[in-house]
């Protein structure tokens, strides 16, 4: 990954003339290690995910606490804004998604074990989560599996030109997931090592379980 936490790479927000960010400001995916963060931050390497322009610190993100596979893990995001456009911006890490309080990884388990044919019910029990929590991921996966196998299709492709195609499964849930692990794939060969599902974090601008446009958001 580069150390930039580079903003080049497609996102949904720049799918289709789209733009799906949750609220006024998007977040901006950055390194899991807080202290190569602060690094670039002070250094000037960071940028303004809309603009390009450089970021400086502005304070923190709020107190939040947020569940890891075994436990919860409290944690306090930088803040920066952009000295171009003045824009202020959430630096999340990439172990997290946007406005959900489960590690990306949890969440990934639970898609995967979806795809594999496992139901809601036995993989909330497994994961130790709500099973109100992992329907509302699955359903929103599901809601969204299209819109990310179109962007992880074409993250793969450019990452790597000569990938092969990518074969249909039998849903549009498990191609997307396809889709995904393919892209991470390609980016660790192309970037750097990554877990994958941090690589989708990344990829997707924090937003893999983002509502549509227009949606209203209700998460956990
Ligand atoms: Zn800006």
């Amino acid at each position: 990954m580069p150390r930039k936490c580079a903003t080049t790479l497609p996102s949904f927000g720049e799918q289709e003339g789209r733009h799906l960010v949750l609220g006024v400001h998007p977040m901006l995916m950055v390194d899991t290690d807080s202290v190569v963060v602060e690094r670039l931050l002070l250094a000037g390497e960071l940028t303004c995910p809309p603009c390009g322009g450089v970021l400086r610190p502005w304070g923190h993100a709020r107190w939040r606490s947020s569940r890891r596979e075994e436990a919860s893990v409290r944690h306090r995001p930088r803040r920066a804004s952009c000295t171009a456009c003045a824009k202020t911006h959430v630096l999340l890490s990439m172990a997290w998604l946007s406005r959900r309080a489960d590690g990306v990884s949890v969440i990934g388990s639970a898609l995967l074990a979806k795809a594999a044919g496992a139901g809601h019910r036995p993989i909330a029990a497994g994961l130790g989560r709500p099973t109100s929590t992992v329907r509302g991921w699955l359903r929103r996966f599901g809601a969204r599996a299209e819109d990310v196998r179109v962007l992880f299709t074409r993250l793969l492709h450019s990452l790597d030109p000569q990938a092969g195609p990518l074969l249909p499964r039998e849903s549009v849930f498990a191609d997307a997931l396809e889709a995904l692990g393919r892209a991470g794939a390609a980016g660790v060969r192309r970037l750097a090592p990554r877990p994958p599902w941090e690589f989708a974090s990344w990829a997707s601008a924090g937003l893999l379980l983002a509502p549509p446009v227009g949606a209203v958001s209700n998460t956990s």
